[in-house]
């Protein structure tokens, strides 16, 4: 039954498909960008030049330093980039991480971005932002730094490593997840949270196979999109929490961290979210939600433990100290206990229910 609801739509411009970086100067044109500073990660710096090459007389230069977290040094070396090219807008291409470089830019100075994603994280449809200074991360949710436009260009992620590639999806996967028992979820979104689950869970198990199959890369980057969708438009709960605390106390990868915990944050909320399991269970093809993701991980070969990305095993009673310090929605009650042994079951990386099941 559809009860009463609430449901904004964010106005970003998507252009979505193969070949779809030919547009990027008209629409820049469109934005009113006269000269545009590209964001990339040294990683991708040979990128970045490929974008410069396509805006032609718009091209003001190239800042390749983006890194992890958007550390607040690296924000005010590309400012300092932007003023002294006489840049009006940017162009950030890449993942979570330079598409956040280019949000910091926009918080600051007010430039208009157009983000070109090539990871499946996100990032370029939400309204938020995380920065680190001396240590500190800090999220700000502000229309400011929601980009005006973002150009999905399907044969930009072929190049994603397969392991990138899987955690990355999963990070997608994800926010659609929680979505579906956010507290201010709304049925559009659900639908998007579905439908992004399902694209995503067919298209990742080929893809760690064939990188280059283009209809499973289609696949994946559109389910990408819907869950990055679901990410701007409704509030996240316990995984994302305990990702955002275990990434922030141990020096965890982020995607490898959200790949982890997933399965079992999603046990932990499975009494209390009915209908959010029974979308997830369709999605997937699967009896159980947390174990159908947990399966899901496992098919794509990358690590299932939180012991195997350098988690120390002293740090679960802290994580779980940590994770319960400031309270937040979530369907289930936070639970100091609970929260516990759900990090020392993904510390271990067992099988949601293995425990319950051995027992009986
Ligand atoms: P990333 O941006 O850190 O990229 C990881 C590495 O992969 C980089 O070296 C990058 O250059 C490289 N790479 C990216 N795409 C590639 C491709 N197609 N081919 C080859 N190499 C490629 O990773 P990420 O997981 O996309 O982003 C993680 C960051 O984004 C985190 O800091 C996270 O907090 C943030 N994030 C923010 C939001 C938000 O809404 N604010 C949403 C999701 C993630």
């Amino acid at each position: 039954m559809i009860s009463t609801f609430t449901y904004e739509a964010l106005p970003v411009r998507v252009v979505f498909g193969r070949g779809t970086l030919s547009t990027l100067k008209a629409e820049a044109e469109r934005l009113g960008i006269g000269r545009a500073l590209v964001l990339a990660t040294p990683q991708q710096e040979a990128e970045g030049r490929r974008i410069g090459g396509l805006l032609g007389g718009a091209f003001a230069g190239l800042f390749a330093g983006a890194t992890m977290h958007t550390p607040a040094h690296v924000t005010e070396r590309a400012v300092a980039e932007l003023h002294a090219t006489g840049a009006d807008g940017v162009v950030a291409i890449g993942g979570g991480s330079t598409i956040g470089l280019g949000k910091a830019l926009a918080l600051r100075t007010g430039v208009k971005q157009i983000c070109i994603p090539t990871t499946y994280a996100g990032s370029e449809m939400t309204p938020i932002l995380g920065e680190t200074k001396d240590g500190l991360k800090t999220t700000i949710r502000s229309l400011e730094v929601l980009p005006e436009v973002a150009i999905y260009d399907v044969d930009l992620t072929v190049t994603l490593p397969p392991t990138l590639c899987a955690t990355s999806g999963i990070n997608a996967i994800a926010h659609a997840v929680e979505a579906l028992y956010a507290r201010d979820r709304n049925p559009i979104v659900s639908l998007m949270a579905e439908e992004g689950i399902r694209n995503l869970a067919s298209a990742l198990p080929i893809l760690v196979h064939e990188p280059l199959n283009l209809d499973a890369r289609n696949r994946a980057f559109y389910g990408a999109w819907l869950c990055g969708c679901c990410l701007g438009a409704v509030g996240m709960a316990l995984h994302h929490k305990l990702c955002h605390t275990l990434g922030g106390s141990f020096n965890l990868p982020h995607a490898e961290t959200h790949t982890i915990v997933l399965p079992h944050a999603v046990a932990y909320n499975a009494e209390a979210a009915p209908e959010a399991m029974a979308a997830i269970k369709r999605a997937l093809g699967a009896s159980d939600a947390a174990r159908g993701l947990f399966d899901l991980v496992r098919a794509l070969g990358v690590p299932q433990a939180l012991a195997d990305i350098g988690m120390p095993a002293d740090g679960i009673e802290r994580a779980a100290d940590i994770a319960v310090e400031s309270p937040y929605w979530n369907p289930r009650p936070i639970v100091r206990d609970a929260i516990r042994d759900l990090i020392a079951h993904a510390y271990a990386g067992e099988r949601p229910g293995a425990v319950a099941s051995r027992a009986a």
